[in-house]
């Protein structure tokens, strides 16, 4: 990579403001690839990932509309049995070298264009050992109690979904450790955006 291009990294724990910050960051003008947005296009337009899917797990991976089967995928991947932790180490090991080359190929053609500040938003980068991929990881951090709350709102879920889901990821604490730069998103979305735009300031 060339010396003046810098690659960012945005993570932390489920819900804790990621898109947020990642639209704010947006919005002064940078451009963020979204890791989330990228895996779901891939299950949805990638013939090959889709027939390795279905061999792997079944028909019921996708629903007969063409789109994924969540309930079906939540059913198989985020149970505390050992199975359920083999399946989302599979379907891991599909999906995110397929997402990380993609990722690669849109910094590639972001820096051609003439990009030198690029973001990604990827809610496990040290999950999957990423972060050396990294010039800075950012981590945004929301105490558990709020997270619960705002994606009650959010979501329409429940409380023990939520946890469930927190398990199959590194905490947020470990995260918020291994990070750069942590932004407390406790408060309002203004504070957000004023500790958004203060960390990009000093990464620029
Ligand atoms: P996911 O892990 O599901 O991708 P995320 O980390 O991208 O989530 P967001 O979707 O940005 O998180 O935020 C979760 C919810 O909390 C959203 O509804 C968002 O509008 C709300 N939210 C985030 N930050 C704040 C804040 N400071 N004040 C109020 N609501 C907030």
């Amino acid at each position: 990579m060339e010396d003046n291009v810098k690659i960012i990294g945005i993570t932390g724990g489920i819900g804790s403001g990621k898109s947020t910050v990642s639209k704010f960051i947006n919005e002064m003008g940078y451009k963020v690839i979204n890791s989330d947005s990228k895996a779901k296009k891939l299950y949805l337009e990638n013939s090959e990932l889709k027939e390795k899917l279905i061999k792997e797990f079944g028909g019921n991976f996708y629903l007969p509309d063409g789109n994924i089967n969540k309930k079906f995928i939540e059913e198989i991947v985020f149970g505390e049995d050992e199975k359920s932790k083999e399946n989302l180490a599979k379907l891991n090991a599909l999906v995110h070298p397929l997402v990380i080359q993609d990722n690669i190929d849109e910094i590639d053609e972001l820096v051609e264009k003439g990009e030198r500040l690029i973001f990604v938003e990827s809610a496990l980068i040290f999950e999957i050992s990423m972060e050396d991929a990294y010039d800075y990881i950012i981590c945004v951090f929301t105490p558990i109690d709020i997270t619960i709350k705002r994606l009650i709102e959010r979501d329409s879920t429940s409380e023990e979904k939520i946890l469930k889901r927190m398990k199959n990821q590194m905490s947020s604490e470990e995260k918020k450790k291994k990070a750069d730069f942590v932004i407390n998103n406790n408060t309002d979305l203004n504070s957000l955006k004023n500790a958004t735009e203060f960390i990009i300031d000093v990464i620029k």
